[in-house]
């Protein structure tokens, strides 16, 4: 059975990606979705607000007792930025079937991948798109459509910032940690 590789800088992990993993599970009949929070991020240039340790730690949080979501801690282990490609490879080397599923932003800088023809010719790629959005035209990707869950990262570290309520954009165990950990307090974590 297929295993979906949902990456992303998880920064913090939110509602968003959760019903978009748990929606990608269930329509494509998935075995699970792992979660893949990126160590170094190429095209983000290796920077993140919360180190990769509490990146990976609230994903780990988000998907308790979450049957078929998973953590997966390969890029936070692995030196160096993390490409998606040598992710596949030790997942195919590892006897799994995975799919790389992508949110349509995503898609967009598909071209720009390390590898990116060489991924595609690997695995199946899927781009979910949000009800309501359009769907990137001319990729030749596959799509599925999530629901539109209209919250991201970026406004969750905003939030805090402006020490705004986060509350009910983030699973409680996330908040808690966050709120514990004092994170994005400030403009540099
Ligand atoms: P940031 O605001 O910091 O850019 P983000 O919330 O977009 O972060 P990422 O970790 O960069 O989160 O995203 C990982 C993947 O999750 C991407 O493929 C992105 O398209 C998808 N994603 C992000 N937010 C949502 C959402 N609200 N609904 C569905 N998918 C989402």
């Amino acid at each position: 059975m297929q295993t979906g590789v949902f990456g992303g800088s998880f920064d913090p992990i939110h509602h968003g990606h959760l019903i978009a993993a748990r929606t990608l599970l269930e329509s494509l009949s998935l075995e699970q979705v792992r979660l893949v929070p990126a160590g170094a991020q190429p095209l983000k240039g290796g920077r993140h607000l919360a180190p990769a340790e509490d990146r990976a730690a609230m994903v780990a949080l988000g998907v308790e007792d979450e049957p078929g979501l998973l953590l997966d801690r390969i890029e936070v282990e692995r030196a160096g930025p993390s490409y998606t490609i040598d992710t596949l490879r030790s997942l195919l080397a590892g006897g799994l079937e995975p799919v790389l599923l992508m949110g349509s932003d995503a898609a967009g800088d598909f071209a720009r991948w390390r590898q990116a023809a060489e991924i595609r010719s690997l695995v199946e790629v899927i781009v979910f798109t949000r009800a309501g959005q359009p769907a990137p035209a001319g990729l030749g990707f596959k799509t599925v459509q999530v629901p539109l869950v209209d919250v991201s990262a970026t406004e969750i570290r905003e939030r805090r910032r402006a020490g705004r309520s986060i509350r009910y954009l983030v699973p409680e165990r996330v908040l808690s940690y966050i709120e514990t950990h004092r994170l994005y307090q400030s403009e540099t974590g």
